[in-house]
């Protein structure tokens, strides 16, 4: 699998952080940090650990599998860089994808230099499970890299894990695949991870950003073969982990503060099927897209006065209309019991057109 990523990037030694070279004991005089501390709550004038193993152990139980599987990141955003610019050389490799969904891989890409091949799928970000063929047919061998979300931003459709192993094993020797799993937790299903060990060309990312409320600490990870996790951690900024982002990190993934987020995502798988219940009652509401993420995909006759509704009411959705097959959809995070109230008060008022405001300025 190897063999896939960049040549001149195989061999790379990577930056030789003082951090990495030394161990903490002892007088550190070899990173040029401060000897004394600022008066805050925490001392931070050492460098931090570029891969605390603390952290990388509670990840790797968290997710069921071994700490040299881990690539701990500045959020899973900083991972999806990273496999781009190690797998994709510019003018030269495209990465694939299943739209509508996450911009960030495009984005990614085109930083790079490398193209994006859209693969279609079932129009929920899913590859069609009935034609595998189209998909295997559309990833020619300029394609690196397979990003599948799952479930899907911004749809919330979940790709089956075992369509996903099936799609890595069909390309197996010519391109990774990378299942995006931001919002997992909140699927009810397992996800990927415990098959990542059984294919080598099978990624996982995962986060502490979503369903571990943890998005300012910027945590996560990368869930991939230990080749290749040491090897991109040799092409990654030299301390990509922010000591009181993982302070946090570990404070968040106790015991007790794992049952605590596991109340919070029952409670708000709760509040999604409540809200998409009283949302798909609305009379100019076309469709609300089964989700099994923290958010709803919500197609409207008119989504620009759906728009106007919600901002009358102070609220902030995603306009998605951009995406493909979403001309028409806006998607809405669910929040708070009060605060979903709000949402299906406000569009309510479609229901009632004399009441709706006119849209104006907002535009597809
Ligand atoms: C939010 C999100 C991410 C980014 O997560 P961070 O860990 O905060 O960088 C990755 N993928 C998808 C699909 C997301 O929606």
């Amino acid at each position: 699998m190897l063999e896939l990523v960049r040549p001149e990037l195989r061999g790379l030694a990577g930056y030789s952080s003082a951090r990495m070279e030394s161990s903490r004991a002892g007088t550190l005089l070899n990173a040029n940090e401060s000897p004394w501390p600022q008066q805050l709550d925490r001392p931070l004038n050492r460098y931090p650990d570029p891969q605390p193993a603390a952290l990388c152990a509670r990840l790797a139980a968290l997710y069921g599998v071994e700490p040299d599987q881990i690539l701990a990141s500045r959020g899973s955003d900083e991972a999806i860089d990273l496999l781009v610019r190690a797998f994709c050389a510019a003018g030269q490799h495209a990465v694939a994808q299943h739209g509508p969904t996450f911009g960030m891989y495009a984005v990614a890409a085109a930083v790079q230099g490398a193209r994006v091949v859209d693969l279609g799928g079932d129009g929920a970000g899913r590859v069609d499970a009935r034609r595998p063929d189209l998909w295997i047919d559309a990833i020619d061998a300029s394609v690196r890299l397979v990003f599948v979300c799952a479930p899907n931003n911004p749809t919330g459709a979940l790709a089956d894990p075992l369509h996903t192993l099936a799609l890595a094993q069909a390309l197996e020797g010519r391109a990774l695949v990378v299942v995006d799993e931001a919002y997992i937790e909140f699927s009810g299903t397992p996800g990927a991870s415990l098959l990542v060990h059984k294919q080598s060309n099978l990624a996982v990312l995962r986060t502490l950003s979503k369903a571990h409320a943890l998005a300012a600490a910027r945590v996560g990870c990368l869930i991939a073969a230990p080749a290749l996790v040491a090897l991109l951690r040799r092409l990654m900024a030299p301390y990509p982990l922010p000591g009181p982002c993982v302070d946090a990190a570990m404070a968040a993934t106790t015991r007790a503060a794992l049952a605590a987020t596991a109340a919070r995502i029952e409670r708000l798988i709760a509040e999604r099927e409540r809200v998409a219940d009283a949302l798909g009652k609305i009379a100019g509401v076309v469709e609300v897209m089964p989700s099994r993420a923290n958010f709803l995909c919500v197609r409207f006759d008119s989504a620009d006065t759906a728009l106007a509704l919600l901002a009358e009411a102070g609220i902030v959705v995603r306009d998605v209309r951009r995406q493909p097959k979403l001309g028409d959809a806006l998607r809405i995070t669910i929040g708070s019991p009060d605060e979903n109230a709000r949402v299906i008060r406000a569009l309510e008022r479609l229901a009632t057109p004399s009441e709706a405001p006119i849209a104006e300025g907002v535009s597809p």
